[in-house]
């Protein structure tokens, strides 16, 4: 297992506080890794700027055939990364090598070729005896920060477009999962120049801290929680860096009366809960029309309870459990406030699951109301609620009224009535009759206090570079 970090092209270990890696599954420590020191993090940002002076004079042809290879790489060991994703965060084997994989592949893949036609104006003579031309160039030295509940594929949407972009990076991935993150840094530190790519270790007060706050980082890009967007933007104020926020997200679902019941049960079996719901498009917060109701309610109980998670072949395991106890604390305490409610009931799990992993049974809440904490608050675990509405103006507001505004979704026959909702909805994204697909050519992405910037596509390459414009007086 690697566990050292990679600074300048050279292997080191932390030199600070151990942090202990646990196996969501068993709640055993797998293995203690130290953080890095301050200087250890300056020498991090050193050797991203030395490294650029270089790297952002690559060509794109250049870049992108080193994007392939780290593809290629990851590819070749694909059975070695999800393993080791599924041990650090408790993923189902298949989850992680057959969703999760593949797409990361894909990402490096993606940028490979976007990096080669980037779009921009036309050069030409806008003012009389003057050629304007557009570049796209490079941010500079971009630190980017990962959360703990997709650690590999945090790590592909980060590094592709920002190296694809010709920027260095200083990676820091969640101090709880960072054991792909140490994975891939040997393959970068084998196939990339010195420097271009650093990985980091350490909490985020205080390895995070360092590096948002360090004046030679241009740019932050994170994702994680609104509380940490909130101080990055705090740090970032000081010395006027590029931000890149991706934060949390509590995704309404539209279901109206005519929406084909069991294909909604179907999509909301797999998209509530898959990652044990540890994910910021969850399809968390349904809104049901006055017919449907009861039937959807009973129907995505009896299928939330066939859910199989925590079994001894996890080739069987449709979920994982939560990333820590205390995940799965803060999601027991949700369900507990929300059942002292009376207006509400579990109609679905609704109880931490016995044994050693930390466990959280897959959980439907019915009868919750627009005012009620669950349905609000970001709960990142696998519980959904399920609130009845009346006429589509009050499911599109209860919609909106949300801090967040990541994704969204819409369940009907009617095309037009789809269109509509989708048009009012004020989030990133809007599914139709499904939820939660993602393909690395569009973009993923939030509004309101799900952040801003968006991570695959070309809308991507363009936030990890600056428009810059050229003019050239004819002589
Ligand atoms: P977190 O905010 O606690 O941590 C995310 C990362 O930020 C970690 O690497 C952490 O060490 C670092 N960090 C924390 N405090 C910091 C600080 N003061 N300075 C610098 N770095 C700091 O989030 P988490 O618990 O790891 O992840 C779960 C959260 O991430 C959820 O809220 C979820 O919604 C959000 N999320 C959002 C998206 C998205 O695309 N919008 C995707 C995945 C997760």
């Amino acid at each position: 297992m690697d566990t050292q970090m990679l600074i300048g092209g050279a292997f080191e270990a932390g030199t600070e506080t151990e942090e202990a890696i646990f196996n969501p599954r068993t709640g055993e420590t797998v293995i203690s890794i130290p953080e890095a020191s301050f200087d250890q993090v300056e020498r991090a940002v050193a050797a991203a700027e030395k490294a650029f002076e270089t790297w952002s004079r690559t060509t794109p042809a250049e870049r992108a055939g080193y994007l392939l290879k780290i593809a290629d790489r990851i590819e070749a060991e694909a059975d070695g990364f999800a393993a080791l994703e599924a041990l650090n965060c408790g993923k189902p084997i298949n989850a992680a090598r057959n969703d999760e994989i593949p797409a990361i592949v894909d990402c490096y893949r993606f940028f490979a070729g976007a990096v080669r036609c980037v779009p921009a104006s036309a050069a030409g003579e806008y003012m009389e005896g003057h050629t304007s031309m557009i570049r796209r160039d490079p941010i500079g030295i971009v630190a980017s920060i990962a959360p703990w509940n997709y650690p590999l594929m945090m790590m592909a949407w980060k590094l592709a477009p920002a190296i694809g972009g010709g920027n260095t990076v200083i990676f820091k991935p969640s101090e709880q999962t960072p054991l792909t993150a140490l994975k891939l840094a040997k393959i970068l530190a084998e196939e990339l120049p010195e420097g271009v790519v650093n990985v980091i270790l350490g909490r985020g007060e205080s390895v995070g801290n360092a590096l948002i706050s360090h004046p030679k980082v241009n740019m932050i890009s994170i994702t994680g929680d609104v509380a940490t967007g909130k101080k990055i933007l705090q740090a970032a104020s000081k010395t006027v860096k590029r931000t890149h926020l991706e934060l949390g997200g509590k995704a309404p679902v539209i279901v109206f009366d005519d929406a084909d019941v069991d294909a909604v049960v179907e999509g909301l079996k797999a998209f509530g809960y898959y990652n044990a719901g540890q994910d910021c498009t969850a399809a968390c917060r349904i809104y049901a029309g006055a017919k449907i109701y009861d039937k959807l309610v009973a129907d995505l109980s009896s299928a939330v309870s066939t859910i199989k998670y925590g079994l001894e072949d996890d080739t069987e395991n449709e979920i994982g459990p939560l990333i820590s106890t205390r995940q799965r604390d803060r999601v027991s305490s949700f369900v507990e406030r929300a059942l002292e409610q009376p207006h509400m009931e579990a109609t679905a799990g609704g109880k931490v699951h016995g044994g050693n992993g930390f466990y959280y049974q897959p959980t439907v809440i019915a009868g919750a109301l627009q005012s009620d904490e669950i349905v609000r608050r970001e709960v990142f675990g696998p519980v959904v609620s399920v609130t009845r509405f009346s006429d589509v103006d009050e499911a599109v507001s209860w919609a909106n009224d949300s801090d967040y505004g990541l994704a969204s979704s819409v369940w009907t026959k009617d095309v037009s009535r789809a269109m509509q909702a989708s048009a009012r909805l004020r989030y990133g994204c809007t599914w139709v009759n499904t939820h939660f697909m993602l393909v690395n050519e569009m973009p993923h992405g939030g509004l309101k206090q799900s952040g801003y910037g968006k991570d695959m596509s070309h809308y991507a390459l363009e936030d990890y570079t600056a428009v810059r414009h050229v003019m050239i007086a004819h002589g």
